[in-house]
């Protein structure tokens, strides 16, 4: 219902896309994992984000018109201090500032770290007017665009769509774990695909969702990005 809720509250104000603060609220109803988030309308709200969540930290550009965050130079991981943090949100506020004049900036995401060698994963949905959500499965990251080495399915997938679908990229392996590297943890990465695939069909509404980059390794996963687009 929480749910729900931020997608009409979405809709109503007339926005094509959720933005990311409320789309992890989406996220969390649905009972997927996230990091540790908070918004941040100043340097001051930043640091003491920080110093709650633990470092180091991610700072991330707050703003309903950048969904592209990088692009504008707007995501900074593995500040370790205040000092870092003070001075990340300045520059990424700047930057946001100068290279998009038209954005609202509301400020920065302070997002907990996800540990040191998880592995990047994509996993999204598209809405075709024929045939439904139709269901993607990948490598995220840097590598979507330079491999694209993705899987589709559509929905409603199951427990053994989810299985074959991660087992369909040629990276596969990869994520097996390479010399001697443990394997990732495939049950959350196949609850995470099944989650997906009940979003799809919860919300007509959605056009098109996006988790890039999920973060995983052999204990956990978590969705460190997400992008919801309404028709
Ligand atoms: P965007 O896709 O809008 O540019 P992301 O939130 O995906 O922004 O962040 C860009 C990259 O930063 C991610 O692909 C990932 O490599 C890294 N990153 C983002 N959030 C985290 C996090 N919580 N922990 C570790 N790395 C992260
Ligand atoms: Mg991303």
């Amino acid at each position: 219902q929480k749910a729900r809720l931020v997608i009409n509250e979405a809709r109503a104000k007339g926005a094509t896309e959720v933005v990311e603060f409320q789309a992890q609220e989406v996220l969390r109803a649905y009972n997927l994992p996230t990091p540790n988030t908070v918004l941040a309308r100043s340097s001051d709200e930043a640091v003491a984000g920080a110093d709650k969540i633990g470092y180091p930290v991610v700072l991330k550009i707050a703003s309903p018109q950048i969904s592209h965050k990088s692009d504008v130079g707007g995501v900074k991981v593995n500040l370790p201090d205040a000092e870092a943090v003070r001075n990340a949100f300045f520059d990424i506020t700047a930057r946001a500032q100068r290279l998009r004049p038209e954005a609202y900036i509301a400020g920065c995401l302070v997002q907990e770290m996800a540990p040191k060698g998880c592995k990047e994963i994509i996993i999204g949905f598209k809405r075709d007017d024929q045939f439904g959500p139709l269901l993607m499965f990948g490598l995220g990251g840097i590598y979507v665009e330079i491999l694209k080495d993705i899987a589709f399915r559509l929905a409603p997938l199951g427990r053994d769509d989810a299985k074959a679908i991660i087992r369909e990229i040629k990276s596969y392996m990869l994520l097996k774990g390479v010399r001697g590297e443990p394997p990732i943890n495939f049950q959350a990465i196949e609850d995470i695909l099944l989650t997906m695939s009940e979003l799809s069909l919860d919300f007509p509404e959605i056009q098109e969702a996006e988790f890039n980059p999920v973060l995983v390794n052999a204990e956990k996963a978590v969705v460190a990005d997400v992008r919801i687009t309404l028709s």
